[in-house]
């Protein structure tokens, strides 16, 4: 039974893979990779570190997920098609050729696309 719970102090770190021997590269920078948290396959692309970790970063789990951008359009005076109200900003430039809706509207009519379609 090999128990060594004790072994130097502290947690161990995850166990690496001295991979040095097998000649691989990062399929996103191109580093040389000496050791991976797993054993590579060879049928699939390795990432050094760095790139695993933009990997990770961006795509599923974005957490600082920047703000989708307002147009101020108070100034145009432009009413909502649906209701009428006053719309002081749009999340896209308006065009003018077409009418614009406040939010309240277009959730409406969003939910009224997909709830009944004829
Ligand atoms: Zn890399
Ligand atoms: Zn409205």
């Amino acid at each position: 039974m090999t128990f060594d719970s004790n072994m130097g102090g502290g947690r161990p770190p995850r166990q690496m893979y001295d991979v040095s021997a097998m000649g691989l590269k990062c399929a996103g920078c191109g580093a040389d990779i000496t050791e991976l948290p797993f054993q590579p396959t060879g049928d699939r692309p390795v990432y050094c570190r760095d790139c695993k970790r933009q990997n990770s970063g961006s795509g599923s789990g974005f957490s600082a997920r920047p703000q989708r951008q307002m147009y101020d359009v108070s100034a145009m005076g432009l009413k909502c098609a649906g209701c009428g109200v006053d719309i002081t900003e749009l999340p896209f430039e308006p065009t003018g050729d077409r009418p614009v809706y406040c939010r309240e509207c277009n959730r409406n009519r969003r939910q009224s696309y997909s709830g009944n379609r004829y």
